[in-house]
């Protein structure tokens, strides 16, 4: 079984914009996968596609063997989505933002409220939990995105940009809290303008130009071409 299994994908916004022409992508478990492409390739729409947030037009998914038509709640539940846009309700402390995500799985209180804690160490905003969110850092902020799409322990994360705009050293610190995400059994899938981000977090890449993958190799022998 894989992470992540698309054959021929295709997607056709309502405007006739053909975004993706026939994507064919494996994401091996437990991989830490990158996702590269120049802006406008079809990378958010890849990731919208495999979140159940964008239909697609054609083709198949499947994630952890659950096909995303057949079995959509399954595939759901599989995955843990960090957009690139803050989209929490920044008027929520920070604990209030994860522990609500847990109410939307349904997770019962008494372990929502220990998976929030776990998620929020893990991210190093326990000391921030009852700070009101538009009050936090940049960096912390984008932190909260990733803790609160770990509430519900899903097998796939994936990260859109995680660290845009974010300085270097609160950069590298993130590399370092994704690395231990992964490390414990989670797979990710990272979108990212940063060869270097790629070149030191992923063993494999996939490069999308057009809505079509130009390369999907191992991150070492794609160095090695360079
Ligand atoms: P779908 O085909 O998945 O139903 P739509 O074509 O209806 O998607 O568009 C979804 C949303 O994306 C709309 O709200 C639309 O305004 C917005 N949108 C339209 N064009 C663009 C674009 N070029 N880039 C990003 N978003 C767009
Ligand atoms: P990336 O994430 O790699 O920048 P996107 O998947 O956002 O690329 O967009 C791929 C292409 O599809 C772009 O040309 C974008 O303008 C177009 N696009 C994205 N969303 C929509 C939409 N809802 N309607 C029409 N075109 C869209």
């Amino acid at each position: 079984m894989t992470a992540l299994s698309i054959r021929n994908l295709k997607k056709t916004y309502n405007n006739g914009f053909q975004a993706l022409n026939g994507v064919d992508l494996d994401v091996e478990l437990g991989d830490f996968f990158a996702l590269l492409g120049p802006n406008g390739a079809g990378k958010s729409t890849l990731i919208g596609i495999v979140s159940s947030l964008v239909n697609k037009s054609s083709g198949t998914v499947e994630i952890f063997g659950h096909d995303l038509d057949r079995d959509t709640a399954g595939a759901k539940r599989c995955i843990g989505l960090v957009p690139q846009e803050v989209n929490f309700n920044q008027f929520e402390t920070a604990h209030g933002v994860v522990l609500n995500q847990a109410g939307y799985y349904g997770i019962p209180r008494k372990q929502a409220l220990r998976r929030t804690e776990i998620c929020l160490r893990q991210m190093e905003l326990w000391d921030k939990r009852d700070t009101v969110s538009r009050r936090l850092s940049g960096g912390m902020k984008r932190r909260l995105m990733i803790a609160r799409a770990m509430v519900h322990e899903p097998r796939l994360l994936i990260l859109d940009e995680p660290t845009a705009g974010v300085d270097i050293e609160i950069r590298r610190a993130m590399w370092d809290m994704m690395q231990e995400v992964n490390q414990q059994g989670t797979t990710i899938i990272l979108t990212t303008h940063y060869l270097e981000e790629a070149e030191s977090l992923c063993r494999n890449i996939a490069i999308i130009d057009d809505g079509r993958i130009v390369e999907h190799s191992a991150m070492s022998d794609l160095l090695a071409k360079l």
